[in-house]
């Protein structure tokens, strides 16, 4: 029977002696980077990496370098009591909520920055994001180094471009991708949708709807695929949306456009891919869509 209580660490240095203990009992160590603030998405992030793995460590770091300075770095919920508990409850051995001081210590001068997969989609509307996102994982990854590390599906183009930071960089971690967990009314689960009021929340259910509608069409061959999103944008503006930041198609291993020059004759695997506003809530989904010309 394991232990159902979180070992709760706030030093890297605690924390490297730690995972070097398993490591030394030969047990194989993995790590769920977040923001706090858990709900579903991150337990079942933590329950599939737990059968990678013997130990399992999340980290509670909301980064500042990933907000941008008109973003909700000041109100992002921090709810660490609540959250060690759901911890807990899905057995979780590790929690790193490190001081920022051990993340930035004072003459922090490095970012990281991965290129290409890191324009567009949410890159457009949030400079800057990436270069906090790469910097922070960079960080948590180097002073853990756990065997495998599990991002959501949520967050495609963050998981991608992990993927390419952890191979670029030749950190010692296989970078996995666990699957996008969703509330039962469809609206993809995140620690933002506690802004939404009630009537926001209705309109927010369009988002999955309309990403459905989207694939029916272009997958179905009722209409091209352009003609298909600027639809979808009209529907989700007509809903109550204020803005709609990008509804984009992208190549599901490199987030490449889909040009009408690829001539697959097997279908290409794609990602549509959303982040619109709702009052002052920002969000973001996607799902899978099979492209054939
Ligand atoms: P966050 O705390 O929002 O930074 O998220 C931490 C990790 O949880 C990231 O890898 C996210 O992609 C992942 N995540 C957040 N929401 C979900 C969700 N609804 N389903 C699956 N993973 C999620």
């Amino acid at each position: 029977m394991k232990n159902s209580s979180v070992q709760i660490i706030r030093s890297k240095k605690d924390l490297r002696v730690q995972v070097k203990e398993w490591r030394m009992k030969g047990l194989k160590v993995g790590m769920v980077p977040t923001m706090g603030a858990l709900h579903h998405g991150h337990l079942s992030l933590i329950k599939e990496i737990q059968k990678h793995v013997d130990k399992v460590v999340v980290s509670i770091f909301v980064n500042p370098k990933q907000f941008g300075p008109h973003e909700d770095f000041d109100k992002y919920p921090r709810s660490e009591t609540t959250d060690i508990k759901q911890l807990e409850e899905v057995n979780t051995d590790l929690l790193y909520a490190p001081e920022a001081g051990e993340i930035y210590p004072d003459g922090f001068l490095t970012s990281v920055t991965v290129t290409k997969i890191t324009e567009g989609l949410c890159a457009a509307k949030r400079p800057g994001h990436f270069d906090g996102v790469t910097t922070v994982v960079t960080k948590l990854l180097l002073q853990c180094l756990p065997d495998v590390a599990l991002f959501g599906e949520k967050d495609f183009q963050q998981y991608t471009v992990l993927k390419q930071l952890a191979k670029d960089l030749d950190i010692p971690t296989e970078v996995m991708c666990g699957k996008l967990i969703r509330d039962d009314d469809g609206l993809a689960t995140s620690s933002r949708n506690m802004y939404l009021s009630p009537e926001e929340r209705q309109i927010a259910l369009e988002i999955p709807k309309t990403l459905k509608q989207v694939i029916a069409e272009i997958e179905g061959g009722a209409m091209p695929l352009q003609e298909a999103l600027d639809k979808g944008t009209q529907h989700l503006l007509d809903s109550g949306f204020k803005e709609v930041q990008y509804l984009e198609i992208r190549q599901s291993d490199n987030l490449e456009p889909i040009t009408q020059t690829i001539t697959e004759t097997s279908p290409i695997l794609a990602r549509v891919l959303v982040a619109a506003v709702v009052g002052k809530t920002r969000l973001i989904d996607n799902m899978p869509i099979k492209i054939l010309f």
